[in-house]
């Protein structure tokens, strides 16, 4: 990957950062964002806000999660290094506290299987399913396997009482994909035990016929 990718992939990661802490997705120094190099990825630092982000101070890592360069790491960075070894396809992660998928992970009716019903066919095309990981302590590296068993076949997953992780082909690809989650939570808060109607397995069956992941 050539230096100014990787710069082009710092000046990115900023940007949509300042996007999603200025419309409130995220709030305070929580979650973070990262972006897969030749050489291994790039990660924001601990303690930062994604609001103000400065692109030189983004650290850089080994493909194997070692600190190279750069502000220190996000505590966080099992959550994308477990993320990137199991989805080749994976180019960008994020990873928010966004209150209204905090809010459904915190509930304890959904189908940890599949938290989310296909309300919308964007939905449905943009994430397809969300499987429900179980609480661990942040920084706890059991989160890291916990989310493994389920990175290969889901481009999504949903921290319970935390918040969601999201990978892309591109950075914009996985902001989007985290807006879109985010906003079909803050829809199924005030329909669930309403009984809403959902997409049907036929029409599911036809977006994934006609746009297929
Ligand atoms: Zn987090």
């Amino acid at each position: 990957m050539t230096a100014t990718t990787e710069s082009k992939l710092r000046d990115t990661i900023a940007e949509l950062g300042k996007s999603l802490f200025e419309r409130g997705m995220t709030a305070g120094s929580s979650g973070n964002i990262s972006a897969r190099l030749a050489d291994g990825w790039l990660l924001t630092p601990t303690n930062s806000c994604l609001g103000r982000l400065d692109p030189a101070r983004i650290a850089k890592l080994a493909p194997d999660g070692q600190h190279l360069s750069g502000d220190p790491p996000s505590k966080e960075l099992f959550l994308h290094g477990a993320m990137y070894e199991e989805r080749a396809s994976a180019k960008a992660i994020v990873h928010l506290h966004s209150t209204h998928s905090v809010a459904v992970s915190c509930l304890p009716e959904v189908d940890p299987a599949d938290v989310l019903p296909p309300l919308t066919a964007y939905y449905v095309m943009k994430i397809g399913r969300l499987p429900l990981i179980p609480y661990y302590r942040p920084g706890d590296q059991k989160l890291g396997d916990a989310i493994r068993g389920f990175a290969a076949k889901n481009r999504a997953v949903l921290l319970a009482n935390h918040g969601p992780v999201v990978a892309g082909e591109s950075l914009e690809d996985a902001a989007y994909a985290m807006e879109e989650l985010e906003e079909t939570a803050k829809l199924y808060l005030p329909v669930h035990g309403r009984n809403p109607r959902c997409l049907t397995e036929a029409q599911i069956a036809e977006l994934r016929d006609v746009f297929p992941a």
